[in-house]
């Protein structure tokens, strides 16, 4: 008998257990970074490690200096291959006044699940948990190991520190992510980058108080103007060109490999400005577009402060100012290199100004070809009737890259997130379709992954 033959009608009779926790789990906020919510965040991981428990994997709640993690699995036999399979349980705020449910209430309309959390990332966690479930019951010759964080949505701050107190975890030979979304439905998408990031704040401080323009202006120094004068030597605005000397050194651009996935990939820009409702755009060339998004660096300001902000103009000098600004970095920009690029650029600009970094995260570049990208995609075409397109994320997930460091093994991406179900935004859902699609492609990845043979490491 087949692996397969028993798979649908385990997915149909697993709906109302997925239904039952996925709901649970959503009506326990856990916004990692509300410190008032660090009991409920707790308690989600409490629940985590009860779903684990009935399902007879190990499972532990992991302590760190902020909040706790889950990893649990079934690791049965040293000579069978390791994959660690990554989600994390923590969500954004919902604060958005256009939600039009109670966001911690979960909801069921037809194949559609709602609340905070549905998609990003609680709904693939389970659907990821009771592929693995199935995968075990039926012997696939596989060690699966979960591993669930709580802080992701603030950047991942104790991550490593928790890999490391974590004696269940053993060194995986391979990571699948679930955590990314596709272009559209219909149409599986498999990242296989990511960006990196730089967060930095620049403060100027040239007075003890405001002081009046008409009394002291022409002499008093404006923190505001000098701080936009530093941010407008740092990039062209009107091209998005970074200017700070050195930045694109170790830029890897896109090879033809690349390239030829990106065009195959079916993005639509007029798609990408509609869904993300912007009215105006630097470039407008399909190509041009993807690479920016993909495969090139950015700086972006987001935010000023300082100065008056109520209605009319008050014609004071500001006191000090702050510029809020980052940086999307590309393989091989290394951040740590890059801020010290940065922060001399801007000392010779302006001595005053002080530069402090705000988060770090390097990029991430996976192999495009061998035997787990021929997984995943193997995978995908079973759980979705369609091969999936390879692409890159423009966004940062941190763990990935602590993972691959820590473990030098290969990190995937296998996520099941639609540009509708509104990841980080209002009204978030996620839909049995993806659940269910993903369910049989997590179930045909682990027994793919089953036969890649390993090295044995010597104890
Ligand atoms: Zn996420």
């Amino acid at each position: 008998m087949s692996l397969y033959d028993s798979l649908d009608q385990y997915i149909r009779q697993s709906r109302p257990r997925f239904e039952e926790w996925l709901g649970r789990l959503v009506e326990v906020p856990t916004v990692s970074m509300d410190p008032a919510r660090r009991q409920d965040v707790r308690r989600g991981a409490e629940v985590a490690v009860e779903y684990l428990r009935e399902l007879k994997a190990d499972a532990t709640l992991i302590e760190t200096g902020g909040h706790p993690m889950v990893v649990g699995g079934w690791v049965r036999d040293p000579a069978w291959p390791t994959v660690t399979v990554y989600n994390h349980l923590d969500v954004q705020p919902a604060m958005e006044p256009e939600w039009t449910r109670e966001p911690f209430m979960f909801a069921v309309d037809g194949d559609r699940y709602y609340g905070r959390g549905t998609t990003d990332d609680k709904g693939p966690a389970l659907t990821a948990l009771l592929a693995a479930h199935f995968a075990v019951e039926r012997a696939v010759p596989l060690n699966i190991q979960l591993l669930w964080e709580l802080e992701e949505e603030m950047g991942s701050p104790h991550f490593a520190e928790g890999l490391g107190r974590a004696a269940l975890l053993c060194k995986p030979d391979s990571v699948v992510v679930s955590d990314t979304i596709w272009l559209a439905g219909g149409r599986p998408a498999a990242p296989y980058g990511l960006r990196g990031n730089l967060a930095a704040r620049l403060t100027l401080e040239t007075a003890k108080r405001e002081a009046h323009s008409g009394l002291t202006g022409g002499v008093a120094r404006n923190p505001l103007t000098e701080l936009a004068a530093v941010v407008a030597a740092c990039v062209d605005a009107k091209s998005g060109r970074v200017t700070i000397p050195g930045f694109y050194r170790s830029v890897k651009p896109p090879g033809k490999a690349d390239r030829a996935q990106f065009l195959r990939s079916g993005f639509q820009v007029a798609a990408f400005a509609a869904a993300h409702q912007l009215t105006k755009l630097r470039v407008r060339d399909r190509a041009a577009v993807m690479r920016r998004l993909w495969a090139e660096p950015t700086f972006e300001v987001h935010g000023f402060v300082g100065g008056y902000t109520g209605p009319g103009v008050k014609t004071s000098i500001p006191p000090r100012a702050e510029a809020k600004v980052s940086m999307r970095l590309v393989p091989d920009q290394d951040p740590a290199t890059l801020f010290a690029l940065f922060r001399k650029h801007v000392r010779k600009l302006n001595p005053d100004v002080r530069v402090e970094a705000d988060g770090m995260l390097r990029p991430y570049l996976a192999d495009l070809g061998g035997p787990y990208a021929e997984a995943l995609q193997k995978a995908l075409r079973f759980g979705f009737g369609k091969d999936p397109v390879f692409i890159r994320e423009g966004g940062s997930i941190g763990a990935v890259v602590t993972m691959a460091e820590r473990w030098k093994a290969p990190v995937m991406f296998l996520g099941l997130s639609l540009p509708e179900h509104g990841y980080h935004a209002p009204n978030e859902c996620f839909d049995w379709g993806q659940a269910s699609g993903g369910m049989k492609a997590f179930v045909k990845y682990f027994e793919e992954v089953s036969r890649i043979p390993v090295k044995r490491r010597m104890a």
